[in-house]
């Protein structure tokens, strides 16, 4: 029980927050705070802090001690053990400007996981389960399968810790990125104005979510549009609220532990990638 406090106060926090936003600047007006998969959603909100983030961080600890072992040399983590870290030209550079390289670098990694979750079929199946909200709010961010979850922490993290960023300056960034990404998907119309194609709004991202074709595999970033411009998957038009959300044409299930088994099934079932699906509509 002890366990559940932490997400039971974030829990009414963020509600309430997110509440008042989502009240006087909805994107879909009108939209039930008890909406469609809710039950769902409560659940993946109490296992992604507790045995989510155990599970998660055992795997990408060992995932960066095992790399670290396999090259031989200090690994970036050491810093924590009070061991010297290993120097590179990355390591002399103020924390903030650490921050600042975490920020882009990250994202172009994360854009290129992300796509990979949406081209690839086998991680489409992984991934789908956070795309399969068809009542989108703040709470549907934390419909993830720990597989996508831990493969895109390791994908995003390693790259950058072997580079010699700051595992502190890793502490400041992951819980203002993961806030971050809860207000994305919040039902609130904001697209933050002239910023519109420079910092990810809840309109950009939400667009990425739609069931729409229009908006099928764009806006793969998370936190600069521009990096989906640069790579010709931008789509935000103006004025245009997305309206239908979910994956279309596949039967993903509706509760949390068929959610958590549905992409482990067998061939049997519809796996195919949101691009193919689209490349085809
Ligand atoms: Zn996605």
């Amino acid at each position: 029980m002890q366990l559940l406090i932490g997400p039971i106060v974030g829990l009414l926090l963020l509600g309430v927050g997110f509440g008042i936003v989502e009240r006087f600047w909805p994107s879909i007006r009108g939209q039930r705070r008890l909406r469609r998969g809710w039950r769902t959603d409560l659940a993946w909100f109490a296992w992604q802090p507790t045995l989510g983030k155990l599970l998660s961080g055992v795997v990408v600890f060992v995932a960066i001690m095992s790399l670290g072992a396999l090259v031989m040399s200090p690994i970036p983590t050491d810093e924590l053990r009070g061991v010297s870290p290993r120097e590179t030209w990355v390591t002399g550079l103020p924390l903030v400007a650490q921050v600042g390289g975490i920020l882009l670098l990250g994202d172009f990694l994360g854009y290129w996981q992300h796509r990979a979750f949406h081209t690839v079929g086998t991680l489409w199946k992984f991934h789908s389960i956070h795309h399969s909200s068809t009542d989108l709010d703040w709470l549907s961010s934390v419909r993830v399968h720990p597989i996508n979850d831990i493969a895109s922490n390791v994908v995003v993290a390693l790259p950058l810790l072997f580079l010699g960023f700051s595992p502190v300056a890793f502490a400041a960034y992951v819980p203002v990125l993961t806030l971050y990404g809860v207000m994305l998907h919040a039902n609130v119309s904001w697209t933050f104005g002239p910023l519109r194609q420079v910092i990810a709004s809840p309109t950009y991202h939400r667009w990425h979510h739609t069931s729409e074709v229009q908006g099928l595999n764009k806006n793969y970033a998370g936190l600069f549009p521009w990096i989906d411009r640069l790579h010709g998957t931008l789509y935000l038009p103006k004025g245009v609220q997305p309206m239908q959300f979910g994956v279309a044409g596949e039967a993903i299930p509706t509760g949390f532990f068929g959610q958590m088994k549905y992409p482990f099934r067998g061939a049997g079932s519809s796996s195919e990638p949101a691009e193919a699906a689209s490349a085809r509509a």
